[in-house]
């Protein structure tokens, strides 16, 4: 979801940008709210990464047996998936 990713950095980059209007001595919260909006962005892009990395194998209907998820046919008895 690189729009979901986009929003948060912007929102966290707004908020930054309008604490130091509200007051220029406070920039290091400011540095700190860009640099913890790069980091979330960088923890969901590894959260999504880690989900399409881990795909559940395709159960067959039959035997119930593990199969590929590209699979179409279960590898152990030939059932359609
Ligand atoms: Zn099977």
């Amino acid at each position: 979801m690189p729009t979901r990713d986009t929003t948060i950095v912007l929102l966290f980059a707004l908020a930054a940008v309008a604490l130091l209007l509200v007051n220029p001595a406070l920039w290091f919260l400011s540095a700190l709210l860009v640099l913890f909006a790069l980091g979330a962005r960088l923890l969901l892009r590894g959260l999504s990464t880690d989900q399409t990395d881990h795909a559940p194998p395709a159960n067959c209907p039959d035997c119930g047996a593990p199969n590929d998820p590209d699979a179409t046919t279960c590898q152990y008895c030939d059932a359609a998936l």
